[in-house]
């Protein structure tokens, strides 16, 4: 067993750290103000080969594995998350499925343009009637004369704003549960394709979320992802990569929260000295470098089996709930060491604080990851 990262993943680190702290740290206070989508961020961070970072190179991505990808997202979150949310979507939920399942037609019209950031792509699964319970989405797709015909409405769209194109899931068999379940590759060009509304939000403000709606929305017969009937298994295979990526912008969170509250410790002085010298702000301090370690640890872990090969479901929802909600009491933690200065927009640790919140929340919420351990366990896997 090794605990040391290549030469690839150090040279990422840092190259991404530089990128993230000239391009994105001086716009990113006004875009969570303004709420406004830096579309100009995902064009830099394509340049960077961000945005399809384990597809390989012949199909328009940057052939790396996902050790490097998750230290590339939580380098990216560590500035801004809303900046870490577009990148992982693109990556994790656009990417992984047109590569996995795509055909070799599909990948070479589609792939290669979402993997170079040419097109920013999306994931549309949840349904204003069907969140957690995915399988109980309503959306339908019908083919009539080689065409498919999607209905219905999806929301809570990342990207939804940007993407060009989005992959989406629908009911080609009325009545026979997650197996009536198909995935469709669809253009915004489509026919009937409706950007309905955008959401205004707690927190990563800069990302934004839309309501899509499908009216009669058409799309080539060829269009379908996978199989008829598959299209539930790869939403959720394609979760398994994609909690990879929140457990990823939580490690960032943290570790930026982390890093502002030993900043503010050192210069804020209380009772003669800087408070660091007490013992109650080094002991939280403390704990939170534990909890990203561990965090990090079981993150990286989740990545090596994907890299591998490996079935990687229970470990990427025990990174995901771990890094949310080690997340979650670091940034408290942060602030509170902030005192009243956390409280206003004047230090960043405000924003880290709302922007932690949608950890717990996309991509499966914390019970659903923990059903989904709490399942593995019991069927003894
Ligand atoms: C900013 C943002 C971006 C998003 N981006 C995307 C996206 O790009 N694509 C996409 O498809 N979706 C996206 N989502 C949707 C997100 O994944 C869902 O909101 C999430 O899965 C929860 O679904 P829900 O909101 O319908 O909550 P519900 O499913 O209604 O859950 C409500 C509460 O009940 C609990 N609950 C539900 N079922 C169970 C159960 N069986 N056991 C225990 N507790 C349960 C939940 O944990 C939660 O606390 C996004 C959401 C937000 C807010």
């Amino acid at each position: 067993m090794e605990f040391e990262y290549n030469e690839t993943h150090q040279m990422i680190k840092k190259s991404v750290r530089e990128f993230a702290e000239k391009e994105l740290a001086p716009e990113s206070a006004h875009y969570d103000e303004v709420q406004e989508t830096p579309v100009h961020w995902m064009k830099k961070m394509a340049e960077m080969g961000l945005t399809g970072m384990a597809i390989p190179t012949e199909l328009g991505g940057a052939g790396l594995d996902y050790i490097s990808y998750s230290i590339a997202i939580e380098e990216i979150s560590r500035i801004d998350a809303s900046a870490g949310v577009m990148l992982g979507v693109n990556n994790g939920l656009a990417c992984e499925p047109l590569y996995k399942w795509g055909t070799e037609e599909q990948k070479k019209r589609y792939l290669t343009k979402v993997a170079s950031g040419e097109w920013v792509g999306a994931y549309a699964l949840t349904e204003p009637g069907a969140g957690s319970d995915a399988a109980a989405l309503t959306s339908t797709a019908e083919l009539k004369g080689g065409e498919w015909h999607l209905n219905g409405s999806k929301i809570f769209v990342t990207n939804g704003y940007m993407a060009k194109l989005l992959i989406t899931y629908a009911r080609t068999d009325p009545g026979t549960g997650p197996k009536g379940i198909s995935a469709f590759i669809v253009p915004d060009s489509s026919p009937g394709y409706q950007r309905v509304k955008k959401e205004n939000k707690l927190g990563i403000r800069a990302s934004d979320t839309e309501l899509i709606a499908f009216d009669d929305c058409r799309i080539p017969e060829d269009h379908l992802l996978g199989t008829r009937g598959e299209g539930f298994k790869i939403a959720m295979a394609t979760l398994d990569v994609g909690r990879i990526g929140i457990a990823s912008q939580a490690l960032g969170i943290a570790q930026a929260a982390m890093e502002a509250a030993i900043k503010y410790s050192k210069e804020r002085k209380a009772f003669g000295g800087p408070i660091s010298n007490l013992q109650a702000i080094q002991f939280k301090l403390a704990d939170m470098a534990t909890q990203i370690d561990a965090a990090r640890l079981l993150t990286h872990r989740a990545c090596w089996m994907k890299d591998q090969g490996i079935k990687h479901t229970t470990e990427s929802s025990m990174a995901k709930l771990f890094a949310s909600e080690a997340c979650k009491r670091i940034v408290d933690q942060a602030l509170q060491i902030h005192g009243g200065y956390g409280f206003v927009k004047d230090y960043p640790v405000e924003r880290y604080f709302r922007d932690q919140k949608i950890t717990e929340l996309y991509e499966g919420t914390s019970e659903i990851q923990r059903l989904v351990i709490a399942r593995s366990l019991l069927r003894g896997s």
